[in-house]
């Protein structure tokens, strides 16, 4: 192409062959992909898409032992192991990092996922600051051990890899009453941003996903111990979306692409998946 039009229309709809692509491979073969949380909810359905899109190995790392275990089971032993990891314990945090890229070689993407909520309502007259500390022992301190050490693997290895954080719609705005929660959520995306800023200089991503309320254990005992279909119902009401009932899979959908290079230029980005709530004034 001769003109400055076509050149530019060469680039936009990429017709040509070009060598190398500068467009990265939508390929999940080889992939090494750590989970926390994965146990359970959100986390476990991450690791499912993840195992169907062809990762190579996921390490779902969590407290809950057993859940962890029958998980791994579920996926296959030859795609996903189980390890125990307190998120809260950096030790942990940097042994579990350690041990996937001396077992796989590599890590390509850390799913930072593991969150807890207090049982009681915590308004900011009633903080029990005993429970608020364990919060932001796991939501906040967890969340930043695990970027950090999958940041240093990322760049001794050289991966261009990307890190995705749960966040939450509270982490955005007020909530009436769970304040060590909300506070701790604003914290991860408050991490989010650093890290994108300082990370992107070696090719690393870092994004978080938003979820409103979907049936998860963690919801079911924040509402005082409803079961899954009672959660279901107050979810649904959450969303502007009428007909569609959030689920674990629609967040683990957000998080594919955030993980996957169908976002190769997304970084630093809150991406919340809410069926419009946030939107919503009246
Ligand atoms: P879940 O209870 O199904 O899963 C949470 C998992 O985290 C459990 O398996 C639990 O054992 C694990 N975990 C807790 N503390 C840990 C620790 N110290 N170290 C390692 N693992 C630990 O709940 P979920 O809803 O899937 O929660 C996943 C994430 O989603 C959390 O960060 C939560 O705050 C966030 N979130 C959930 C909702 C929701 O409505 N379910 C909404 C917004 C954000």
């Amino acid at each position: 192409p001769t003109s400055k039009t076509s050149v530019l229309t060469k680039i936009l709809i990429c017709q040509d062959p070009c060598t190398p692509c500068p467009y990265p491979q939508r390929n999940w073969n080889g992939k090494v992909a750590v989970i926390t949380g994965g146990a359970s909810g959100i986390g476990e359905a991450t690791a499912h898409l993840f195992a169907d899109h062809g990762a190579r190995m996921i390490v779902i790392a969590d407290i809950q032992d057993d859940l962890g275990q029958q998980v791994a089971k579920s996926i296959g032993t030859e795609k996903c192991m189980y390890m125990h990891c307190d998120v809260a314990n950096e030790d942990q945090v940097k042994a579990l990092v350690d041990s996937t890229v001396r077992t796989y070689s590599q890590l390509d993407i850390m799913f930072s996922n593991a969150g807890i909520l207090s049982a009681s309502p915590q308004t900011v007259l009633d903080l029990d600051l005993t429970t608020f500390d364990r919060v932001f022992a796991v939501n906040v301190r967890g969340m930043a051990a695990c970027v950090k050490h999958a940041a240093r693997v990322m760049i001794e290895k050289g991966v261009r890899g990307s890190i995705v954080c749960t966040a939450s719609v509270t982490g955005s705005r007020g909530g009436s009453r769970l304040t060590d929660y909300c506070m701790s959520k604003h914290a991860v995306i408050g991490l989010v941003r650093s890290a994108s800023t300082q990370l992107g200089v070696h090719g690393i991503r870092v994004n978080s996903v938003s979820p409103s309320a979907v049936a998860t254990p963690t919801l079911c005992r924040s509402f005082g111990g409803i079961d899954a279909e009672q959660a279901e119902n107050i979810c649904e009401r959450f969303s502007s979306l009428k007909g569609i009932v959030p689920k674990v899979n629609h967040v683990a959908d957000t998080v594919l692409f955030l993980a996957s290079e169908d976002s190769a230029f997304v970084s630093g980005h809150d991406l919340v998946v809410d069926g419009g709530l946030l939107s919503k004034m009246l």
